[in-house]
């Protein structure tokens, strides 16, 4: 059987968007695989793990905004010889939500293909010249993409792939993350400028429309598979960005 390690961050508040994913996971991701969930978080239990030995918690301290998500890399490779394990590794973001069935055949990259990795359009570019997507423009960064480059603006909140393949990215993207971080750069939008930039001269990439990254309360005139669900729902986050030390 298809083994899968579905990676998902929760920290501080964000313990709270677990429940709803999880079981939206279990009901509808990947059926026919054995989806593992591997959850970093400072919580100290985790609503289902009792009575499923597929939840794994890797216990994570919070770190202050941007880090939780800029350092993820770093902390998914705490639990590399274990993913290695597995056939593919997918990251969700702490707010998705699985609305529908997603098979195997819809999500996975398709080797007969030569894909290797997966990552979804981010639903405010998708429709979008590449002169307005938000990529990095700082030429001293490491996610830098100069005007005029990238077919394509993808969200840094789903993405994945082969085991291998996106191991390695994880490696690079550690390492480039480090390397700003000593001369004080952080990328504009953190991981996802990582990922935009490490994609752009890639052909062995599966890209999936925004309908695996629909922001809840839009009207994207596509099905919506995975929600992403409204933070204002659950906490200000403007205030717990505005509370992070400097
Ligand atoms: N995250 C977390 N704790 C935090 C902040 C972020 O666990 O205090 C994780 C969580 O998985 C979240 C992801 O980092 O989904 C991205 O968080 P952020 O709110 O910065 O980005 P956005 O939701 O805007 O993509």
């Amino acid at each position: 059987m298809t083994k899968v390690a579905a990676l998902y961050i929760c920290t501080g508040k964000y313990i709270a968007f677990w429940p709803e994913f999880y079981d939206s996971a279990e009901q509808n991701l990947l059926p026919g695989c054995e989806v593992h969930y591997f959850v970093f978080t400072d919580a100290p239990v985790l609503y289902g793990e009792e009575a499923n030995p597929r939840i794994h918690r890797c216990p994570q301290e919070a770190y202050s905004w941007p880090f939780a998500t800029l350092r993820r890399f770093e902390i998914f490779l705490s639990r590399e010889e274990e993913l290695k394990a597995f056939d593919y590794i997918f990251f969700f973001n702490a707010n998705a939500q699985i609305m529908t069935t997603i098979t195997p055949e819809m999500f996975l990259p398709r080797a007969d293909r030569g894909e290797h990795l997966l990552v979804v359009q981010h639903p405010s570019f998708y429709t979008k010249p590449n002169y307005e997507f938000t990529y990095d423009r700082n030429p001293r960064c490491r996610a830098f993409i100069p005007m005029g480059l990238g077919r394509y603006y993808v969200c840094g909140g789903i993405n994945g792939g082969e085991a291998a393949a996106f191991l390695k990215l994880c490696h690079t993207l550690d390492k480039r993350i480090r390397k700003d971080l000593a001369h004080n750069v952080i990328a504009q939008w953190h991981d996802e400028s990582h990922i935009n930039r490490y994609i752009l001269w890639r052909r062995d990439v599966r890209v999936l429309s925004p309908s695996y990254c629909w922001p809840e309360g839009w009207n994207l005139p596509l099905p919506c598979r995975i929600l992403i669900r409204s933070k204002a729902r659950y906490f200000d986050v403007q205030q717990l960005r505005k509370d992070a030390p400097a």
